[in-house]
């Protein structure tokens, strides 16, 4: 056992995610992964034991994951994306009784293309916007919620109420690519985030591990977590 440490259950543990984040936290000094849970097991009971739940799984699972939170008053970081409405409702009403940070993408890179995109869409306002995003073929939900977070910070930039469209390509094992472009009369600007290594998700999922223990109740995102205030 380390010494001074965080204790994590995770969940998912045995996906591409999930082996990424225990691989990282092994070298960390002060993270444990305390409990592993993936299909089958149940969550509640290896809750008791963790200051902080981490979701990397699937969608569906975020019912059991929100009543074992609720039962033993215990922090979340979700990172699974595809949500239902009234899945997302749900992480909503859990928020109000502890905090819960909740990111479509744990990444600084894309955390920084977030405020890009807002601050390119507020100066370049009549360009039309469009979005691609590239994944994996095993990818399971499309468009990936990152490029939903995307589309919907460049709505609120534009004049007109019109949705964003976003195009899906499955290939390969790309992990990650999310491009933005802004189009105008003879010039188009384009923004690009790829993702070499899912480590980057990871890390960034400990840090929001971290910095969650002990906060308010409430719904946070990574920005709140890299203090980017967007
Ligand atoms: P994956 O398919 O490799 O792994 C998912 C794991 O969840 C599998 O091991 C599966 O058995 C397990 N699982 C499924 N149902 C379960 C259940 N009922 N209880 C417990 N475990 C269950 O997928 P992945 O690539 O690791 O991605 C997982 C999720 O994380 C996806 O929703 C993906 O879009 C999301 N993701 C988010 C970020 C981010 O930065 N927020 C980054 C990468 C992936």
């Amino acid at each position: 056992m380390k010494e001074s440490h965080m204790r994590v259950l995770l969940v998912g543990a045995k996906g591409r995610m999930g082996r990424t984040i225990v691989d990282l936290a092994m070298a960390e000094r002060n993270i444990e992964v305390v409990a592993q849970c993936d299909l089958g097991d149940a969550i509640a009971p290896a809750m008791a034991n963790a200051d902080v739940t981490i979701d990397f799984s699937h969608a569906d699972v975020i019912e059991e994951i929100c009543r074992a939170a609720t039962e033993h008053r215990k922090p979340l970081v979700i990172g699974t994306t595809g949500h239902s409405q009234a899945q997302r409702e749900l992480i909503q009403k859990t928020a109000r009784s502890m905090p819960v940070v909740l990111a479509s993408n744990f990444s600084v890179g894309v955390n920084a293309l977030f405020a890009l995109t807002r601050r390119a869409g507020e100066i370049l306002r009549e360009f039309d916007v469009s979005i691609v995003e590239t994944h994996h073929k095993t990818k399971k939900d499309a468009p990936s919620g990152t490029a939903k977070t995307l589309a919907q910070i460049a709505k609120g930039t534009r004049k007109v109420d019109k949705e964003i469209p976003i195009e899906s390509v499955r290939e390969g094992e790309v992990v990650g690519e999310h491009s933005v472009t802004f189009a105008g009369r003879g010039e188009r600007l384009e923004l690009t985030h790829r993702a070499e290594s899912r480590e980057i998700f990871a890390r960034g999922a400990l840090r929001a591990a971290e910095w969650v223990v002990g906060k308010p109740a409430g719904l946070y995102s990574m920005q709140d977590v890299l203090g980017l205030g967007l």
